[in-house]
């Protein structure tokens, strides 16, 4: 077994361990394996082990990878920040959006054609560098994106702080997912969890997982 297949299935095992403790069907799970740096020949083996949701944050390095194994026929999941202008080149070949934060960004990706799922990312720092809504104004943009053709809503996305436990980070999570509930009855979706924090989203109902490192192993430094 190659190094790669141990570390997957070795990460399968822990999800379904954990699935398990949560009293949930680990078939209700999506993992999506995040490959950011990482290159294309990891990705085919990836596909040749099972998986089937890919993660990227880049733009441009998303688009040639999709291009280049566009014959796999995968599932990319767009995670990184995203710049309006790029919004319309995203949707070409994502199935999903997981970073959706701002109106302005459901306004460019706004179409009249098919719909792609999507994230509201929320933020769970006071840094507002770190990408995703301010719980505050999780409502108005939730509200902004039922109403834009050519979105559907999935749920929310975050990532934990450093500086939070994640387990309680994933719990606040959760808590905005429900307070949603009556605006955006169908978004029950829940992004979260990474390498070091899979299990306590887990524990809290992450029906997707970001999982990189703990998958791939170390990222290349960046190109
Ligand atoms: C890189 C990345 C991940 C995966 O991180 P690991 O720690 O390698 O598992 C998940 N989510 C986002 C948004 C990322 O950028």
């Amino acid at each position: 077994m190659s190094e790669l297949a141990a570390r997957l299935s070795a990460v399968r095992e822990r999800i379904a361990d954990a699935a398990d403790a949560a009293g949930r069907d680990a078939h209700d799970i999506t993992t999506v394996v995040v490959t950011k740096f990482q290159p294309v020949s990891l990705i085919r083996e990836l596909a040749s082990l099972g998986v089937r949701d890919i993660g990227e944050n880049r733009h441009q390095e998303a688009q040639a990878k999709a291009r280049e194994l566009a014959d796999l026929g995968l599932d990319w999941h767009f995670v990184g920040q995203l710049q309006g202008k790029k919004a319309r080149q995203v949707r070409a070949y994502a199935s999903v959006i997981h970073s959706v934060d701002r109106t302005s960004l459901v306004d460019a990706l706004r179409s009249d054609e098919a719909s792609v799922d999507c994230f509201v990312q929320v933020n769970l720092t006071d840094d507002p560098g770190r990408g995703g809504v301010d719980p505050e104004g999780l409502e108005d943009l939730v509200e902004h994106v039922l109403r834009t053709p050519g979105l559907r809503l999935l749920g929310l996305m975050a990532v934990a702080p450093l500086d939070e436990d994640a387990r309680a980070a994933f719990a606040r999570v959760r808590g905005l997912s429900d307070r949603i509930r009556p605006l955006a009855p169908e978004a029950t979706a829940l992004s979260m969890g990474m390498s070091h924090d899979y299990r306590d989203a887990i524990l809290e109902g992450a029906t997707h997982l970001r999982i990189g490192t703990a998958i791939t192993g170390n990222r290349p430094a960046p190109g």
